[in-house]
């Protein structure tokens, strides 16, 4: 049986972190398989090195000079080898980056080269073989990972090492011809973990960070909320989707679907137990059956309205048809019988965009009125064991209503996972704070 694990930039930032992780590696001859992310920063006012790179191809793309720029990246790296005492040529490889990205080598390619690095090193410290993502690893035309293709290669990779371990670089792999570098969206070795997981079939897959575990809310909002000792795949894939940073939101996925349990970990705590993640969770055991309160702010609502728009067919049909045309996603769809809303994430709609579809929308539904409310910050109380108990939606909305806030939109599907309010951008801080308080915090 083996055990899959991953280690956050946080957890690879420096020498003295590096050193924690491969204890924790070493601690168990069953965690065969690692996954790295690039150097995190040592500081707060420090660069990740993933954005050192990003800045890196920027720079060569404006003609500037890259000189200071992979000279920070050099001494890095270099830091870390001679710490280790290992041989490794950082100014080679630093040698063909360079070429590559002379010969117009991709901002994806650059960024993926902080993993790339730290997976070869870490590899060597280890005495585990490397294998490069982009041998495994696969994305679809269209930017998407190719799942199954990704599982396939990624085992059959691993699997030809036989007992020896591997370190796989995290966030990238490479397009459906295995020709170009490909990244995930930020934070993307969380998904490379789950996905080697589910390759192997481990029996655990371990993701190591810098807190203790998922908390219940975001500690930086919320002072010393509840850590979650247990949490369901669809309740880490609703609370990570809506804010909460522990792990990338399409990192449940490869692991929900094989049942492997997925444990959150600290590098800087390993003794603590962390927050377990499996299909079945503790729900039951908290006393609200609440797991977590998170959100964000950047949403806009769709608005359309037009007199007696129930008696019509195809609205719904034509706002979807505009939306899908336009690439836009809709994240929520909450209306009434003459009006219809679509809760966007602002990122993904320029304003000239939000005219055009403002625009259409209201000429193809002959709408009455289309609008575009902005400056709403969404929140999901999150929780499989809120099925089937009265009053959760009277807690919420009766916290927000004792803190004066105005609920702009709400929503809750049948499966009772989650109840979703937006609130203004300015009422975000408070509304968590206020629905923490009513629904999660232990009573004193
Ligand atoms: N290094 C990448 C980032 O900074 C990916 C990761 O750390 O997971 O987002």
């Amino acid at each position: 049986m083996t055990i899959a694990l991953k280690f956050g930039g946080s957890s690879l930032a420096d020498i003295s972190q590096i050193q924690k992780a491969v204890e924790i590696v070493r601690g168990n001859p069953e965690r065969k398989y690692v996954v790295v992310s690039a150097p995190g920063k040592r500081s707060p006012a420090d660069m990740k090195m993933t954005d050192i790179f990003y800045h890196w191809h920027e720079a060569e793309s404006a003609g500037r000079s890259c000189r200071a720029l992979r000279k920070r990246i050099f001494r890095r790296y270099a830091d870390i080898v001679r710490g280790f005492g290992l041989y490794f040529d950082v100014g080679r490889e630093l040698n063909e980056v360079e070429e590559a990205l002379k010969a117009g080598a991709s901002r994806d390619f650059m960024a993926s080269r902080g993993e790339y690095l730290m997976a070869k090193i870490f590899a060597l410290i280890l005495d585990y073989e490397f294998v490069d993502a982009a041998h495994c690893i696969r994305f679809d035309k269209d930017g998407k990972c190719n799942w199954n293709l990704s599982f396939d290669l990624t085992y059959k990779a691993l699997i030809d090492l036989g007992d020896q371990g591997a370190v796989i670089p995290g966030f990238y792999g490479a397009d459906i011809n295995g020709k170009d570098i490909v990244t995930f969206s930020r934070g993307g070795s969380d998904v490379t973990g789950a996905i080697v997981a589910r390759a192997v079939m481990a029996k655990l897959y371990e993701n190591w960070t810098d807190v203790d575990g998922l908390y219940c809310a975001d500690p930086t909002v919320v002072k010393n909320p509840l850590l979650l000792a247990s949490a369901t795949y669809a309740e880490v894939r609703e609370l990570s989707y809506m804010g909460a940073k522990v792990v990338h939101p399409m990192a449940m996925y490869p692991v929900a679907r094989a049942g492997i349990p997925t444990r959150i970990c600290n590098t800087n705590n390993p003794k603590s137990p962390g927050t377990l993640i499996t299909s079945g969770g503790d729900v039951q055991s908290r006393s609200r059956g609440v797991a977590g309160v998170a959100g964000r702010a950047g949403f806009a609502a769709v608005r359309v309205e037009r007199a007696l728009m129930n008696e019509e067919l195809g609205d719904a049909h034509t706002v979807l048809g505009i939306l899908l045309k336009h690439r836009v996603r809709f994240d929520h769809s909450p209306g009434g019988i003459d009006t219809m809303s679509y809760v966007i994430d602002q990122h993904d709609m320029s304003d000239t965009l939000a005219k055009t579809i403002v625009d259409e929308i209201r000429e193809q539904c002959m709408a009455d009125d289309v609008r575009l409310d902005r400056g709403i910050a969404m929140i999901a109380i999150v929780g499989e064991g809120m099925v089937n108990r009265i009053g959760m939606s009277r807690d919420v909305y009766a916290a927000l209503a004792a803190a004066g806030i105005n609920v702009r939109i709400q929503n809750q599907g049948s499966s009772e996972l989650n109840i979703l309010v937006g609130v203004n951008e300015t009422d975000y801080e408070r509304a968590i704070q206020a629905i923490y308080n009513a629904c999660i915090a232990p009573v004193v």
